[in-house]
């Protein structure tokens, strides 16, 4: 197949491995939600903006395990703690056979993270994509909490784009009790 960033022919990737090298190696980049929780990202967005696309594709269920193997997986093995934590996605829901969100929650598995599924689910899935921050307040996302019996938690998501998302989804944690450590995209779209 073609390497989907360089056109060279690659015999058994979607991304060659010198392409891997050279633009997939994850940074750590941060900011904090209103709430003051930080969010830990990996990526550039316009590293990666092309490939973020393929989403809810076939070829988006191959690119998004590879990024969750080049992030997400990295940084679960150098991560430590002091008690067991749970990593849960936000909103988790399958869309043409797989979820996006599932897939880097899952590359996040450890001795000390346990990915936890179907935890945090959206009652709105209106979509947010080119919307502004009032009309993603306006519509929130509205959470529904499934128990999971550990109380610190990383929330993952592929993207922030305002933060809108990622404050209602640990909130909907905090209210139940839960603490939150940090959460982990793939990337800031403000960190261009
Ligand atoms: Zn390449």
């Amino acid at each position: 197949m073609k390497c989907l960033l360089c056109e060279n022919y690659s015999l058994t990737q979607h991304i060659c491995k010198k392409c891997q090298q050279e633009f997939l190696q994850p940074s750590l980049y941060k900011r904090k939600l209103q709430n003051g929780i930080e969010v830990l990202s990996f990526y550039r967005y316009k590293e990666i903006k092309p490939l973020l696309f393929t989403k809810h594709t076939d070829l988006g269920f191959h690119i998004y395990r590879l990024l969750a193997k080049l992030s997400m997986k990295k940084f679960a093995q150098e991560f430590q703690w002091q008690d067991k934590v749970a990593s849960i996605a936000v909103d988790d829901t399958v869309k043409n056979g797989y979820s996006h969100t599932a897939i880097l929650n899952k590359a996040l598995k450890s001795t000390t993270i346990t990915p936890r599924f179907n935890k945090l689910r959206a009652q709105n899935t209106l979509s947010y994509s080119g919307k502004s921050r009032a009309f993603r307040k306006a519509n929130p996302r509205n959470f529904i909490v499934n128990e999971f019996k550990e109380k610190e938690i990383i929330v993952v998501d592929d993207i922030i784009t305002t933060g809108t998302t990622l404050h209602e989804a640990t909130q909907s944690l905090i209210q139940r009790d839960k603490e939150i450590l940090f959460c982990l995209t793939l990337t800031d779209v403000s960190k261009r």
